[in-house]
């Protein structure tokens, strides 16, 4: 039922490698948890890369934050990993970083809600923002709670994002989706300005043939209809997007143009 300890050590290492490697985290940012048993939950150590990671640097802990092994101190974020836990009995690991374009959502205020993919409206679906709370604090604990049993990952405002999953990999693999979904918006509304999205009745068909509950919350702004079935056109031929000026902007330059002819 639960990962023995020396395989979930073996785990939270190697998903440590690779959010390291991934440029999810910088100096000592980020924490991994694998549930162990009825009572007790492996962890990472405060203080260390996360692409460093021993086995013997991490801590097993009970629900209730008392350490049963160990000699590092607990990472400072645990009340905000057991409180996940006890939202949802089924929950077997979490995975908290600070990736970059998830956090400029985050720090925006912006759910993430734009229909880009099929890996994107199936996986996490619609990424919530969580209120700021202080890190570490049983506040933030208290504030991923509401999102727990409708999300698999939310954005933790102005600080990270925190994803929670029924294995080890399947928390590392939505929190990788959820950082390629953020890269993916910000390149389609603010760099190419334009993308073909994925309609409420493609999602529901994604949903049904493939044996997916979506829930209701997670879906993300779809359109009811859209043009992705037509033949795609020539990316070559395609001009390239410029700078647009609002007409106050227009208007500021003439007059300032005009100024300075008068003088
Ligand atoms: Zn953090």
């Amino acid at each position: 039922m639960y990962l023995s300890d020396a395989e979930a050590k073996e785990r939270i290492c190697s998903i440590g490698r690779k959010m390291y490697q991934k440029q999810f985290v910088a100096a000592n940012d980020g924490n991994i948890t694998i549930r162990v048993g009825e009572n007790a939950v492996m962890m990472t150590p405060t203080g260390v890369s996360k692409g460093d990671l021993t086995p013997e640097m991490l801590i097993k802990a009970d629900f209730g934050g008392n350490i049963l092994e160990g000699t590092y101190e607990p990472t400072s974020e645990m009340p905000m990993h057991l409180r996940i836990y006890k939202e949802d009995d089924t929950i077997q690991s979490t995975a908290h970083a600070h990736p970059i374009f998830l956090c400029c959502f985050a720090n925006m205020g912006a759910e993430l809600d734009l229909s880009l993919t099929t890996a994107t409206v199936a996986i996490s679906g619609k990424i919530p923002v969580a209120p700021y709370c202080n890190p570490g604090s049983l506040e933030l604990a208290e504030s991923v709670a509401p999102y727990v049993k409708d999300f698999n990952v939310v954005m933790l405002a102005n600080h990270g994002s925190i994803s929670w999953g029924h294995s080890p990999d399947e928390a590392w693999y939505i929190l990788e989706e959820a950082e390629n979904y953020a890269k993916l918006a910000i390149l389609q509304k603010y760099i190419l300005r334009e993308f073909r999205p994925i309609s409420k009745p493609q999602i529901k068909k994604l949903a049904d043939t493939h044996g997916l509950t979506i829930n209701p919350k997670r879906l993300v702004n779809a359109p009811d209809t859209t043009n992705n079935t037509e033949q795609a056109s020539s990316f070559a031929g395609r001009p390239i997007p410029g700078v647009t000026l609002d007409d106050a902007t227009i208007e500021r330059i003439a007059e300032a143009v005009a100024r300075k002819l008068k003088s």
